[in-house]
């Protein structure tokens, strides 16, 4: 019951700002706590599917500052756009500084952000969203109203899955936002 009102308080109150630069579509409900929501993305410019999507990588130095990370791998610092493989239109996908859960609310991000360097992974890749949320409705609704934000804005997780189309390495990003 609780679970059901908090699928309906976020579904009925429009989808998050993350995609106000897509055309997103709910492909799956999952109703177990927490509540997970997954969207598959298509360009809002032309629906196509494809697109390349970018990070902000360094090189991770020896020894290693980061934790499940070994120096030479690349890591793929946020905040990641997307760009559309057929008109090229390019859109804001996530920044853990300004969305999610801790974003909107202001309380920072403890992810490693880069601001320059930033570097397209050309996939082209199908795009597919997991917002996960872990409160009660009404409480979402309240402070959602108190930050003048839809409740689905207050996601305490994200996973963005890019899956190759043609030959690349699957992109599996996660972010811990709350
Ligand atoms: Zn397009």
């Amino acid at each position: 019951m609780t679970q059901d009102s908090l699928k309906d308080t976020i579904l009925s109150t429009g989808a998050p700002a993350l995609f106000d630069s897509f055309a997103a579509k709910l492909e799956s409900v999952d109703r177990d706590e927490p509540l997970i929501l997954t969207y598959s993305l298509t360009c809002e410019a032309c629906g196509s599917e494809r697109f390349a999507v970018s990070a902000h990588p360094v090189i991770v130095p020896d020894p290693s500052p980061y934790h499940a990370l070994t120096p030479g791998d690349t890591l793929q610092r946020p905040p990641h756009r997307a760009r559309c493989a057929e008109c090229g239109h390019i859109a804001a996908l996530f920044d853990p500084r300004r969305q999610g859960y801790d974003g909107v609310l202001g309380h920072g991000s403890g992810y490693e952000c880069g601001d320059e360097g930033e570097a397209f992974l050309d996939g082209p890749y199908r795009l597919a969203v997991s917002l996960t949320y872990n409160a009660e409705a009404e409480e979402l609704v309240e402070i959602a109203e108190e930050a003048d934000v839809k409740p689905a804005d207050l996601f305490d997780w994200i996973a963005i899955a890019g899956k190759p189309i043609e030959d690349a390495e699957p992109i599996d990003w996660d972010y811990e936002c709350a």
